[in-house]
């Protein structure tokens, strides 16, 4: 009697949330102010490859699991509300994890296949996913970004598996913040009981849904899991979801397919080279601590087992490059574009390689491709470098001024470039000044230089405005400042001949910055 009262609460409490958002309990399907199903679309084809970019590529060498990852999402796209142009891909890293962008666009990592043990859970998740998408969640969440900064830009915390988020410029960005959403628990509910109709809609046991939820509770209980940096941080499992996807089950029937022995099947190439995928993000990470002799005895150990993995020739890659064995390094990077021409970080590798070995010229090539894959402040970095190293200046200016764009190292650098090259050409736009005046009412043009290198030859001019008509009725000759002002110092020159002894008289003052270059 409880119970069935308490489900009967519960349904009218998701029918009020439903109507109160706009959504048609029926379809899910939200109507939505400003951005248009044709934009959502186009959103979702626009930012899937970047996005995909930047957790590790697509998984290529068994396309026949990449196959089977697509037949089990289009048996759910189509019993799903909304016909979309959905796409679905298995991506190489190995943090379990899932998602949706706008338009039906859908990945799965290859970290979260070898947690599931059934074609069932695969399509929970997945059906969870096309939910996401279909009922317009992500694009709803662009739209209250957009009302709430006035920019078309994706709420969301960056996910912790996307190491190249602070690289990314220009438009791309969009597409690590669509990836990184996180989604409000209304949201997160109706994917869950959707996702469950979906299941039983397409024939599988929607049972499923709960034992993986009840799985996913058992795991977020060990802190050192790889979920909890993955699906888990979008998804925090809980009791009260379990309960919830049990009251589902409650109202659909449990019954269904299961497809153990073929998910097995389909997934064993996959699981038997977890060891070397495991060995291969060992090396990446003693690589990232400086240990090179470690790395390359897991890289090596990887590439001994899964020959064609490009990553794997990546790793053996970049080991050289760090010991500066610039040659033995551009070669494993050839072997893995050939691999994976698709991929973009070879092609950066690559280009560093070739400049290091004083050979410029061949890295353009490699930057240019790079960018197109996924626009980073790296490459755009190093365009701006060799363009400038062969007295390009406008081309140089242009790379510095879209890698600046980036909160990384190299976007900082690219600032700094940007500011040192354009300096001579706009020196006003970069040092500042004031008229002072001492004890003695003499006045003096301060200049301040705010940016990172020294400056020389600074000449002012100083020009007096008119009290009443506030246009400048004389000015002084050009005035040298000083021979040479370093990074965050300032420099002065007296004005001779005046005095002034109020605040008023001096306000009257303007020192133009005439002529300034940059110190050798
Ligand atoms: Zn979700």
């Amino acid at each position: 009697m409880l119970k069935a009262h308490s489900y009967t609460l519960a349904a009218i409490a998701v029918t009020f949330l439903l109507s109160a958002c706009g959504v048609n309990p029926v379809t899910h399907k939200r109507e939505l102010q400003f951005v248009s199903e044709s934009q959502e679309i186009a959103i979702g084809q626009k930012n899937y490859a970047p996005a995909r970019q930047q957790q590790g590529g697509d998984y290529i060498v068994d396309p026949e699991l990449t196959a089977y990852v697509q037949s089990v999402g289009k048996k759910l796209a189509a019993v799903s509300d909304r016909q979309l142009p959905y796409e679905f891909v298995v991506l190489n890293s190995s943090v379990p994890n899932a998602w949706a962008m706008p338009g039906g666009k859908i990945a799965f990592n290859r970290g979260l296949l070898y947690e599931l043990n059934s074609e069932a859970e695969l399509a929970a998740v997945m059906a969870h996913e096309i939910v996401h998408t279909a009922a317009r969640h992500g694009a709803q969440s662009m739209e209250s970004g957009m009302l709430l900064q006035g920019a078309v830009m994706a709420t969301g915390i960056a996910a912790k598996d996307n190491q190249y988020a602070d690289l990314i410029v220009g438009g791309a960005q969009l597409s690590s913040k669509l990836i990184s959403t996180k989604f409000g628990r209304d949201d997160e509910s109706e994917a869950d009981l959707y996702g469950m109709r979906y299941m039983k809609k397409a024939g599988y046991d929607p049972s499923a849904a709960v034992t993986l939820q009840e799985t996913f509770v058992r795991l977020s209980k060990d802190r050192r899991s790889g979920f909890i940096d993955g699906l888990f941080a979008s998804h925090p499992p809980s009791a009260e979801r379990v309960a919830a996807n049990k009251a589902t089950l409650a109202q659909l029937g449990s019954g269904g397919i299961w497809g153990k022995e073929i998910y097995a099947k389909k997934v064993g190439k996959l699981k038997a080279t977890k060891a070397a995928y495991q060995a291969y993000d060992n090396g990446v990470k003693v690589l990232s601590k400086g240990d090179t002799k470690t790395a390359v005895t897991y890289a090596k150990q990887a590439a001994k087992a899964v020959p064609k993995e490009a990553r794997f020739q990546e790793l053996l890659g970049d080991v050289a490059l760090a010991n500066k064995q610039n040659d033995t390094a551009l070669t494993h990077y050839k072997r893995a574009i050939a691999l994976q021409p698709d991929y973009f970080r070879p092609h950066v590798q690559s280009s560093i390689a070739l400049k290091n070995l004083g050979r410029p010229a061949e890295a353009e090539p490699y930057l240019n491709r790079s960018s197109e894959l996924l626009p980073t402040a790296t490459s755009f970095y190093l365009l701006g470098q060799i363009a400038e190293s062969r007295g390009d200046v406008d081309s140089a200016l242009n790379h510095y001024k879209v890698a600046a764009d980036s909160n990384s190292n190299d976007g900082k650098s690219s600032r700094a470039s940007y500011a040192r090259l354009d300096f001579a050409r706009n020196p006003a736009k970069y040092l500042q000044t004031a008229a002072q005046a001492n004890n003695m009412g003499e006045v003096f043009a301060v200049v301040y230089n705010p940016t990172t290198f020294s400056v020389t030859n600074v000449y002012v001019r100083i020009v007096h405005f008119d009290e009443k008509t506030r246009q400048p009725d004389r000015q002084s000759v050009s005035l040298l400042v000083a021979k040479r002002i370093d990074a965050k110092q300032r420099g002065q020159v007296a004005l001779p001949g005046v005095r002034v002894f109020k605040q008023a008289d001096l306000d009257l003052y303007r020192v133009i910055i005439e002529r300034a270059a940059l110190a050798k």
